[in-house]
């Protein structure tokens, strides 16, 4: 069964003059994602942790003649209060909203035994996957609901949803960001026009897929690019019915 988003194209104007924030944008399904939305009229703040990334993407935006993106560099592992505050400082003064935070960083951490799980890398895991999310959140929800339309997206994973050995940390910390997304969607349900979820990419070609499975030949999985129709949709006025529940990319 195809599904209306599968093959969502919109129009290239369709995020003109949005603000829209991606986190871990230097590499991966987030590098993608930024560059996608430029290509479809956004202004992306690129917030990741090492800077060359975000160079080498403001680079490529700025050559196809897009919107040029702002770069935030944050270690999401040292995010502090005086950092989240700066930056909402920064996005109001400069815009005065921001019409999406979509959350995409994350840290894999060891496939290990929970028994066995190093409670510092756990401590380490829940600070980019989950407490930053919450801080970052915060500090830019009065920018969201300046917002026509605002979009808040977490990205869950498989192992989010249904427990699984020896993914540990990673696992326990996908369940929070689910739980994360559940209460601000129903926080923000009656009150904003804010729509909340989480998108599930499913395996996909990246460097975080090639560390938790080494042996598997990476030209069988999906690419980056080929997620985008769902994450266009959940961005646009047509996924605004999606609010409180997770998507998968690659439905079975
Ligand atoms: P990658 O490992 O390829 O990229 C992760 C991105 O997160 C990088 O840009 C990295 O920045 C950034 N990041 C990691 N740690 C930090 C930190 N401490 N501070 C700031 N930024 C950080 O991951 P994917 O693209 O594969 O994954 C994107 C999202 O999708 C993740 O949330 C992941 O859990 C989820 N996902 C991925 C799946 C897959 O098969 N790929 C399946 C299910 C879910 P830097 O450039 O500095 O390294």
């Amino acid at each position: 069964m195809s599904l209306a988003w599968q093959h969502f194209q919109p129009a290239s104007d369709t995020f003109q003059g949005n603000i829209m924030m991606v986190t871990g944008a230097g590499r991966g399904i987030g590098r993608e994602l930024s560059l996608t939305l430029a290509r479809h009229g956004a202004r992306v703040i690129l917030c990741g942790r090492t800077q060359k990334h975000l160079e080498s993407l403001y680079d490529q935006i700025m050559a196809e003649q897009l919107p040029e993106p702002l770069i935030l560099p944050l270690d999401l592992n040292k995010l502090s209060q005086a950092e989240c505050d700066q930056v909402s400082q920064a996005i109001e003064q400069q815009f005065g909203h921001l019409d999406a935070l979509i959350h995409n960083a994350s840290e894999l951490g060891p496939l290990t035994s929970l028994s066995n799980y190093p409670i510092s890398t756990y401590d380490q895991l829940m600070q980019v996957n989950v407490r930053a999310a919450l801080m970052l959140t915060q500090g830019l929800m009065p920018l969201l609901l300046q917002a026509k339309s605002g979009r808040l997206l977490f990205t869950s994973s498989s192992v989010g949803r249904q427990g699984r050995a020896f993914w540990g940390g990673y696992s326990i910390s996908k369940f929070a960001t689910e739980g994360m997304m559940q209460i601000f969607a129903d926080e923000l349900e009656n009150i904003s026009q804010v729509r909340v979820m989480a998108i599930n990419p499913g395996a996909t070609r990246t460097e975080m897929r090639a560390r938790a499975y080494p042996a598997e030949n990476p030209g069988q999985l999906k690419t980056p690019s080929e997620l985008m129709p769902c994450y266009l949709y959940a961005l646009s006025a047509a996924g605004s019915q999606w609010h409180g529940q997770t998507i998968d990319a690659q439905p079975r």
